[in-house]
């Protein structure tokens, strides 16, 4: 065993990662996250829903209940291949809003008062909104008491039932993280926990087919972003690297190249929005996040534009990434929307900063141990006035 005194560079640069820590001898501990267990790519795959279902039915008055994004009620396309049976039902659910911790826990009532026994599995089927709601229903089946009371690190006791994630839109690498973002009564947080990640993962880019042009470009930003803070953060490693070049070489192709297929496209973002989701499970998200984390809480502004309204504004921080953005931007012909903050109080940009700042980590690894140094209230309160 090495002793830590030769190992003490190395440990002062790695101790800013949130997933080492030093135990009491002095020996640096990895955290060990756990991923996704199973996951199927093509297009065309959702097709095998029933067969991976089949195996995972506890009884037959254990229902699969299905979340379904609204967008698809009557698209026969999608429903027919939903695959009821016995007391299985379907719950269409708007992505109008971004989830809430009291829209968790009507669904878990409603779910436990319209069915005798616990559910054999949760499926989302839909974007990040979606997605986060299945994997919290499916953990706040098993636990007690109001979801609001889990949001943060590690606080899930029990490990949560079957939940299986289905997306169709790409980018915000929901299907694979161990995160579900919640918006509280006094926090927008995640619950980041073991018992987050998916046990089955589904990705089929054919479900992302009516995805319209403007939403693409934004949730498909969110990937880009997730890898630029990653890339550009202090808590870079190389399993982080490998994971965001990838995301960025592809975010790259997607949407500056522009010589893929459209079938390309969808596959490719499909897989940037995976690498984009593990580069960011090692390491962290930056500025664009915290700040967006900012307008949601006020605004309700969604997390995909809300971050494109946010990096916009951020060459200060990530010159070559936003300069790209702006190519990306002129390329797609997506106009931002602009002076969203025009009309705001000085207790309401107070409110945005408190939340920005709030998110420590996100500021350590965009900056540095010193950020605190850096990233003034007036500096925050000075780039929000911009947007
Ligand atoms: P979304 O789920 O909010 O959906 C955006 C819009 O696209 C909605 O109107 C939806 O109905 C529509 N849509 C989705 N699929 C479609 C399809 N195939 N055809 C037509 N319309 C379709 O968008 P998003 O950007 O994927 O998700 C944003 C959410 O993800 C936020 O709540 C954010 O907090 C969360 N998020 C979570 C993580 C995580 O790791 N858990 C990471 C990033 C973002
Ligand atoms: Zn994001």
């Amino acid at each position: 065993m090495r002793e830590i005194s030769t190992l003490s560079q190395q440990l002062e640069r790695l101790s800013n990662y949130v997933f080492i820590f030093v135990k009491e001898d002095g020996y640096m501990s990895y955290k060990n996250y756990p991923m996704v267990s199973r996951v199927v790519f093509g297009r065309g795959s959702f097709n095998q829903l029933e067969d991976i279902l089949q195996s995972k039915r506890l009884n037959v008055k254990a229902p699969f209940i299905f979340l379904v994004d609204d967008v698809f009620k009557g698209n026969s396309w999608l429903t027919s291949r939903i695959p009821l049976a016995y007391h299985d039902k379907v719950l269409y659910i708007s992505a109008e809003e971004e989830p809430k911790t009291s829209q968790v826990d009507e669904l878990v009532e409603q779910i436990i008062l319209g069915h005798k026994d616990h559910p054999s599995g949760i499926i989302g089927i839909g974007g990040g909104t979606i997605l986060d709601l299945a994997k919290a229903v499916s953990i706040m089946l098993t636990n007690e008491g109001e979801t609001r009371n889990y949001q943060g690190w590690d606080l899930v006791k029990n490990p949560a039932i079957y939940h299986v994630g289905i997306p169709t839109i790409s980018g915000t690498g929901s299907e694979v993280s161990r995160t579900t973002v919640l918006t509280g009564p006094n926090k927008k947080l995640g619950i980041n926990s073991d018992y987050t990640p998916f046990d089955q993962v589904i990705l089929d880019p054919e479900l992302t087919n009516g995805v319209p042009k403007n939403q693409w470009f934004y949730t498909g930003m969110d990937c880009y972003i997730h890898c630029i803070e990653s890339l550009n953060g202090t808590y870079l490693n190389a399993f982080s690297k490998s994971y965001g070049e990838k995301a960025y070489d592809l975010c790259k192709a997607i949407f500056v190249d522009k010589k893929l297929s459209k079938k390309e496209t969808q596959d490719e973002l499909m897989m940037a929005s995976w690498h984009g989701g593990m580069s960011i499970a090692y390491s962290q998200v930056g500025v664009a996040h915290a700040m967006s984390y900012g307008l949601s809480y006020l605004l309700g502004t969604k997390h995909g534009i809300g971050n494109c309204i946010v990096f916009d504004h951020l060459d200060e921080f990530y010159p070559e990434g936003v300069a790209l953005f702006k190519k990306m931007k002129d390329i797609h012909n997506i106009s931002l929307p602009k002076g969203i903050c025009a009309n705001l109080t000085d207790e309401d940009f107070d409110t945005m900063i408190d939340v920005a700042l709030g998110l420590e980590p996100l500021w350590e690894n965009a900056i540095g141990k010193n950020w605190k140094n850096i990233i003034t209230r007036a500096k925050l309160k000075n780039l929000y006035q911009k947007m």
